[in-house]
């Protein structure tokens, strides 16, 4: 049982893309484009609002948290059907060259997934967060490298520049990254992970302009980047009150852009040292308030983690989907390894785990977009969905037996993919730290 191309998910297509468009009537290049949609809450009802007839909600009745908008669902399913097809043909060639194919990235970018909450007015999509976090998961079922672009993307650069922007940074920038310009976020540094605001990276303030010194490391994207969103400290006898981001253009003199790490999983995802040497960067270029970066920080990358969230659950969910196919396939003693009892309450285990997470990370979502305190439900998304990812690649390689182990499949990938889940944005430890100190607070008084 060996698929021309194992990458290529064939069982799980959606229904081609010109159909889903056609029925919608939806531009077809870009068919989740805002400019094409009806606003959400608007003459677009969702499930919860149509007539119980129409699978709709009764009055009073809450609906189950994997009820999507039509938007939402259409999304999900043309993202679906474009990652099979677009990106499934190149995930093996990019993961063994440890390079993210132009095509791909300009693929994203024509389908208006780099722009996804970006306002049309700046050339975005004009969509929402929730639909972010779906397209996120769906890319990582077939390529979390790919996932991991988009996500920086939409929940971190795009979201800093919409929500601390001036209207000229805005037009310069928003316009840029919702079309062909990648953006990299830069807090890490070699002597500052976990400890982010410890980090060394000095602003220096001369008349109307700043002079960036430091090093910053683990930045992701960074091979393509147009722009770099810069934490550095303006006032380091302040603290980390001192810290401050700068929007810092690719080209600006004094910026190197470091050999990418050679990594074990996500290899298509470029993962560069910046140096910065007397980097000029003029006063305008500041992005919100001086000394307010690491506000700014915390608060993107709890966004961004419900993100991470996502794209573990989509990476271990395209591995669950390449592997139970094969165990109802596979014949040992006389009879599909599926009919196994063994093997059935492993993967009924594994597959309920795959929903907790779904429900974990589509919760924390949700309550971000209903600008509800999502931080804690972020931090638990994260956490098990990186747990749930690690459990699902390793199960699923052993469920395959020995061709599970080469790379004649992508279950080595996935398995290698997962690591990061429990480190970046991160780590699982910070998460449960901080999961830990609400659960304090709450029993306060
Ligand atoms: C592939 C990749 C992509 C990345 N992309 C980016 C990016 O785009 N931008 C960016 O700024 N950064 C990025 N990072 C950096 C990433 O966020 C850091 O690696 C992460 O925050 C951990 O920091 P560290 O590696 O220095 O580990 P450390 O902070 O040194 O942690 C090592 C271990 O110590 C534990 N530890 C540390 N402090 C505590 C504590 N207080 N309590 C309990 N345990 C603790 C950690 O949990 C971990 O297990 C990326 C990293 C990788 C590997």
């Amino acid at each position: 049982m060996t698929p021309q191309n194992p990458y290529v998910n064939k069982g799980n297509m959606a229904a081609p893309l010109g159909r889903i468009c056609g029925k919608l009537g939806r531009h077809l290049s870009r068919p989740w484009c805002a400019s094409q949609w009806r606003p959400r809450q608007g003459s677009s009802r969702s499930v919860a609002e149509a007539a119980p007839e129409q699978g709709g909600m009764a009055p009073g009745v809450y609906p189950p948290l994997q009820t999507f908008s039509e938007e939402e669902t259409m999304m999900k399913e043309a993202v679906k059907k474009f990652a099979q097809e677009r990106i499934a043909p190149f995930v093996s060639k990019m993961d063994e060259n440890s390079s993210m194919d132009q095509e791909v990235i300009n693929d994203l970018f024509e389908q208006g997934l780099m722009g996804i909450e970006i306002d049309p007015e700046y050339g975005g999509t004009g969509s929402t967060f929730f639909s972010s976090i779906l397209v996120i998961e769906e890319l990582a079922k077939v390529d979390p490298s790919v996932a991991v672009l988009c996500d920086i993307q939409n929940t971190l650069i795009n979201t800093l520049v919409t929500n601390l922007g001036t209207e000229a940074q805005k037009q310069q920038y928003l316009s840029r990254l919702s079309t062909d310009m990648v953006g990299s976020f830069c807090l890490s540094e070699a002597e500052s992970g976990s400890d982010a605001f410890s980090l060394k990276t000095r602003a220096e303030k001369h008349k109307d302009y700043f002079v960036i010194n430091g090093s910053k490391m683990w930045i992701s994207n960074a091979e393509h980047a147009g722009v770099f969103l810069v934490m550095a400290n303006v006032d380091p006898s302040a603290g980390y009150r001192g810290i401050t981001c700068f929007i810092v253009d690719r080209d600006t003199e004094g910026l190197q852009i470091g050999k990418k790490e050679n990594k074990l999983g996500l290899r298509a995802s470029s993962t560069c040292p910046l140096n910065f040497d007397n980097v000029k960067v003029p006063e305008k270029n500041i992005l919100g308030k001086a000394g307010q970066g690491y506000k700014y920080a915390i608060g993107m990358l709890n966004e961004g983690r419900i993100g991470i969230a996502a794209q573990m659950l989509g990476l271990a969910q395209g591995c669950f989907d390449h592997a139970v196919p094969y165990t109802r396939q596979r014949v040992q003693f006389g009879k599909r390894i599926f009919d196994f009892q063994g093997m059935q309450h492993q993967i009924a285990h594994v597959a309920t785990q795959l929903e907790a997470a779904r429900l974990l990370t589509y919760n924390a979502a949700r309550l971000r977009e209903a600008k509800r305190p999502f931080i804690k439900e972020a931090c638990m998304a994260k956490y098990f969905a990186a747990e749930v990812a690690t459990l699902t690649t390793s199960k699923c390689i052993e469920w395959m037996g020995g061709v599970g182990f080469t790379k004649d499949y992508p279950i080595e990938k996935y398995y290698r993919d997962c690591k990061i889940g429990t480190i970046y944005e991160g780590t699982t430890n910070i998460q449960l730290s901080t999961m830990a100190k609400f659960i304090d607070q709450e029993y306060d008084h």
